[in-house]
């Protein structure tokens, strides 16, 4: 039975975060962190950060990092939006710029908290299929929307998309706002960046979350035009203006200053999800090549949902995901050479057991 108050409740199924399991000695590949510590330069800040601040209320506009961040790319300050996450970023921008009546668009097999946020605000969306080998299709983003969103690379296929298409898209689409989730960017794909000079109405979204190891501090950006971070601001503090903690926003602008062990912990991660795809092509699982922190395999013998199972009994977690299309990949976060090294032995030696 329905309680009268219920009708009017605003009801929503919540997006389904991966597991985070309190075991220490599990080997975790489910929700694509960084399996190396943070920088050297942001540990030595944390431990030195005192906390007598804390008794004021953080920076709203969080200067520090903004102007970090900014500099960081060689931006303005006014070309940069700071969020709790690029979860907090995006759930912004959608309440900000998709209030078309029209349907925004994003692929079928993407991020799948976009429809979560599109529920959530009642925003009107519709999914192009993306093609059978999971490219993003540019033309079926041309026709008349109330805006585009669409990560690159694309998760959780790993799948990129070159900036000639990422362009094209752009260009059929100059009356929308189009939103480029870039979470994975450093692992190797093209960033749309630069054309956020040219394109008055896009926005690049970017984390601290997956390449600079920093899940647990909540660390998102957005970078586009001072008329666009306007609006974000605008409503972010309709809403709520201090998101961001001062330690957050102190040690964050600290997570951007260690460059050379930055690019080192990129190129492990990329050397490690080469060979890992190597191996796991040696043991019958096929994958696109991938150009994030994880790889998206499918086995062409044994179900997926059977190999995450036996894994997860071992210890061993990765992402499935029981969706159409998709049921037959495991989404595997790139960890550490030892902890690959230790998944493709127990996959050597008991897949053929499933
Ligand atoms: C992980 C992820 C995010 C969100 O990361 P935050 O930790 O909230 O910064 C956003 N988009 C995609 C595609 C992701 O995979």
């Amino acid at each position: 039975m329905m309680r009268e108050w219920e009708n009017n409740v605003r009801k929503v199924v919540p997006y389904t975060p991966g597991e985070q399991p309190q075991d220490q000695r599990v080997i975790k590949l489910n929700t694509n962190e960084n399996p190396y510590p943070p920088s050297p330069g942001f540990l030595q800040a944390a431990r030195e950060w005192a906390g007598e601040e804390l008794r004021l209320y953080p920076d709203p506009s969080a200067k520090v990092l903004v102007d970090a961040i900014a500099a960081y790319h060689g931006l303005q300050p006014e070309q940069v939006f700071v969020g709790v996450g690029s979860d907090d970023v995006l759930a912004m921008s959608f309440l900000t710029f998709f209030n078309s009546s029209k349907p925004i668009l994003f692929p079928d097999i993407t991020y799948s908290f976009y429809d979560v946020w599109a529920e959530l605000f009642r925003i009107p969306y519709e999914r192009p299929r993306l093609a059978e080998d999971f490219s993003i299709v540019p033309k079926d983003y041309f026709g008349e929307n109330g805006g585009v969103i669409f990560p690159n690379p694309n998760a959780p296929t790993g799948m990129d998309m070159g900036l000639d298409m990422v362009e094209e898209i752009l260009e059929h689409n100059r009356d929308v706002v189009v939103i480029v989730d870039e979470a994975y960017v450093d692992f190797g794909a093209e960033s749309a960046l630069p054309l956020i000079e040219k394109y008055e109405n896009l926005l690049v979204v970017r984390t601290f979350s997956k390449s600079r190891s920093l899940a647990g501090l909540r660390i998102g950006y957005a970078m586009g035009s001072p008329v666009l971070i306007k609006y974000l601001n605008d409503v972010k503090f309709s809403f709520n203006s201090y998101t961001m903690d001062q330690p957050t926003i102190c040690l964050g602008a600290k997570a951007l200053e260690d460059e050379e062990y930055f690019q080192e912990t990129l190129r492990k991660i990329i050397n490690t999800r080469e060979w890992a795809e190597k191996e796991l092509r040696a043991l019958g699982f096929e994958s696109a090549d991938s150009k994030a922190n994880f790889i998206f395999a499918t086995h062409k013998d044994h179900p997926a949902e059977k190999i995450y199972g036996l894994l997860r009994q071992s210890g061993i977690y990765v992402r499935y995901f029981d969706k159409d299309r998709i049921r037959e990949h495991l989404r595997i976060s790139v960890g550490t050479q030892e902890e690959m090294e230790t998944l493709i032995r127990f996959l050597q030696e008991n897949l053929s057991s499933i």
